[in-house]
């Protein structure tokens, strides 16, 4: 018998974390066309990056990607995953995530390249918590690429 019982934020393999299978739609919410068509699979998505699908030494092509997986570890309760792409400048020593919190869509606004190796991006995230408190997050992201990979910096809440 499956129970959930005291919980821990330390792993992403605890109870309460959605699984995912290859062909799921992805969370992230990206089309095959720009805003068009059909949600990519997770496998072909996200997955490449984040969870246990993913490619060993995989990285996000560009931010926007990043910004993509990192929601999508949101959703999957990968706080590793989040650690390893946030930027050794501002990342924080560790992340708690709530499996009581359920991510409800991702819609990216505007992803900004400033030059090869800064960009920024602008998404609103749904979510709701426990108690069925639906929230927005509306946030403008800042990326740096180096060493060839994507990081992300820091975000400016509001539109
Ligand atoms: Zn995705």
């Amino acid at each position: 018998m499956a129970e959930q019982g005291a919980t821990s934020f330390s792993s992403s393999l605890d109870a309460g974390w959605p699984r995912l299978a290859p062909s799921d739609p992805c969370p992230c919410g990206r089309t095959a066309a720009a805003g068009k068509g059909k949600v990519r699979a997770f496998g072909d998505c996200c997955g490449r990056f984040v969870g246990p699908l993913a490619d060993e030494g995989g990285a996000a092509p560009d931010a926007e990607s990043l910004m993509r997986s990192r929601y999508t570890a949101f959703v999957l309760g990968d706080a590793g995953y989040l650690l390893a792409t946030w930027h050794p400048d501002t990342r924080p020593e560790t992340l708690a995530l709530d499996p009581a919190q359920q991510w409800l869509g991702l819609q990216v606004k505007a992803h900004l390249p400033r030059d090869a190796t800064h960009a920024e991006v602008a998404f609103v995230a749904r979510s709701r918590d426990a108690t069925g408190r639906a929230s927005r997050l509306v946030e403008h992201s800042r990326f740096v690429r180096e060493g060839g990979r994507w990081y992300y910096v820091d975000g400016r809440l509001g539109g």
